[in-house]
């Protein structure tokens, strides 16, 4: 009842600011005037509260925030732009392994070993079957990569009709940065199995990963939880490999003595791989692999809201600004007895200046038109802009650019900011202008090795070969006596995802607001264009994705 209370006077005063938005616009030339700390504050407070309880996707507390953003787009002047007024639903499918379904068994000349459900192995449910039942000869395919451009395959030559391959997670030291994010993605390995006629796959821990993700863990939590993909009208669900019909990840002490009296002995096959070495080879028997997956739909919608270009010519071409609305819902680890991971950074605020960069640019609408996209499901794996990038609301060939928001940490004084792929594209150049407008300088990614650009949602854009960037704030305090670095440290370890990210966190408003304008004015550059962004000469994603 209290909680009803607060929600009610929250819409009350969100309602009286929308009037005061309407005097500022008279009242104002500037429409960066329009960004104001009370109207992004607003957004936080309704947003991050207790009621709408970690607005997962799929839940109760994710509608309500629908309807929030639905209501401030009115407010502002937007038009409906998803397939159903407002909203374009996404369809979620969790997948989860039953737990007493998975069986591993390898077979040899002298007989048939079953191994151990989380003593041996583990496995993750199958996206869309509910039953899976596979057996085929091993070969052991060192990363199971393909990229012969730059001079690596485990797969040249090798023959994987009807076979398993053996691999280990990741990529050769030989292909670095962006290129590795792509060569050494499962899915894209998986697709390259497929095609070779492979059914399954059998995971091995590299010295690497042990150290990141023990044995002792991966047994306990592998595939005990829920995942989730999109399904689309025809059945089909992202980044689902239907060939690849068993996999599972075998512990370390198995896959030495699985691999004892093999063509190469697991040890080997761990320093070949850190040596960059291929040395793919057919291991002598054979594994079956069965599981149950037990399914389940529910949907939730992306949020999207149009504001129309002015130039007749331009109008029908788009430039999509998003920023995820869901987070992570209500805990199972309570913190001092509150369960509610609120998401106030992650992603309110940016869903608040996503907000409040429209209001501004809807004050002088520039040549080409905008689609504001709140996005659902990016906490269960970039879903719901996977799903927007696959089946946009407009042509997919009119979106020039996408500008994503995630998570801007405004902790301390600063004057840096980050767009995340700048290096890729004319968008760039357009960052750093609106940047150096309001007084920041726009700094390199700052940790190129952790591959951040293809983590959130704005990568499902640029792999329909859509042009991107992800602003962020730097890592730098302008306080000296600030120290910046070990400030968003304590953030990502004892707040990140967890129930204190909640207006109890410190905010530096005047970081907030520049960082707004900021993004404001990425729009006017884009939108004013006469030329469409384009990808730089000879890019990576561009070749790879582009048109
Ligand atoms: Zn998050």
């Amino acid at each position: 009842m209290k909680r009803f209370l607060l929600i009610a006077s929250l819409v009350l005063m969100i309602s009286a600011c929308s009037k005061t938005a309407e005097e500022v616009a008279v009242t104002s030339d500037d429409p960066l005037d329009l960004i104001t700390q009370e109207r992004l504050y607003s957004h936080l407070a309704y947003l991050a509260d207790d009621a709408l309880e970690g607005r997962e996707a799929g839940h109760e507390g994710y509608a309500l925030a629908a309807k929030y953003v639905a209501e401030q787009y009115a407010a502002i002047g937007l038009e409906p732009g998803g397939s159903e007024e407002w909203y374009q639903q996404v369809e979620l499918q969790t997948y989860l392994l039953d737990p007493d379904s998975p069986v591993m068994t390898v077979h040899r000349d002298g007989g048939d070993a079953e191994l151990g459900a989380r003593v041996d192995f583990v496995m993750g449910g199958d996206k869309v079957r509910a039953e899976n039942s596979i057996r085929g000869e091993v070969v052991y395919v060192g990363y199971g990569a393909h990229a012969p451009e730059y001079g690596y395959s485990d797969l040249e030559g090798v023959d994987l009709e009807g076979k398993i391959v053996a691999y280990f997670t990741g990529g050769p030291a030989s292909i670095t940065g962006d290129k590795l994010a792509h060569f050494s993605s499962t899915t894209n390995k998986s697709k390259e199995w497929a095609a070779r006629g492979a059914v399954g796959s059998i995971a091995l821990y590299s010295r690497k990963l042990e150290e990141s993700f023990p044995w002792e863990r991966a047994s306990q939590v592998y595939g005990a939880k829920p995942s989730s993909s999109w399904v689309n009208t025809s059945g089909e669900a992202s980044n689902y490999v239907p060939e690849i019909r068993g996999s599972a990840l075998i512990s370390p002490a198995y896959a030495a003595e699985m691999l004892e009296g093999s063509p190469i002995s697991f040890e080997e096959a761990r320093d070949a791989i850190e040596a960059s070495e291929s040395a793919s080879v057919p291991l002598g028997f054979e594994v079956s692999l069965a599981r149950k997956t037990l399914h389940e739909r529910i949907t939730s919608p992306n949020v999207v809201g149009l504001l129309r270009g002015t130039d007749p010519e331009l109008a029908d071409e788009y430039i999509v600004y998003s920023a995820h609305l869901d987070h992570t819902g209500i805990t199972t680890v309570p913190v001092d007895g509150d369960a509610i991971n609120n998401g106030m950074y992650d992603n309110a605020m940016g869903t608040a200046i996503m907000i409040e960069a429209a209001r501004a640019l809807a004050a002088n609408p520039p040549r080409r038109s905008i689609l504001f996209v709140a996005l659902t499901a990016e906490e269960k794996g970039l879903l719901g802009s996977d799903f927007f990038a696959h089946y946009p609301t407009v042509m997919k060939e009119s979106i020039v650019a996408n500008v994503n928001m995630d998570m801007p940490l405004f902790l301390f004084p600063m004057d840096e900011m980050v767009a995340f792929g700048a290096e890729h594209s004319s968008l760039g150049a357009v960052a750093d202008a609106a940047a150096t407008a309001e007084g920041f300088t726009l700094v390199p990614d700052q940790m190129p090795e952790e591959i951040l650009f293809s983590r959130s949602d704005q990568f499902s854009f640029v792999k329909q070969g859509i042009t991107a960037i992800w602003l962020d704030t730097g890592n730098q305090s302008s306080d000296p006596d600030v120290d910046g670095p070990a400030v968003i440290k304590d953030h990502l370890l004892n707040h990140y995802h967890k129930p204190s990210d909640d207006l109890t966190r410190p905010i530096n408003w005047e970081a907030a607001l520049k960082f707004t304008r900021a993004n404001a004015r990425i729009g006017w550059g884009i939108g004013n264009d006469d030329d469409r962004p384009t990808w730089n000469e000879g890019d990576f994603y561009g070749d790879m994705y582009g048109p």
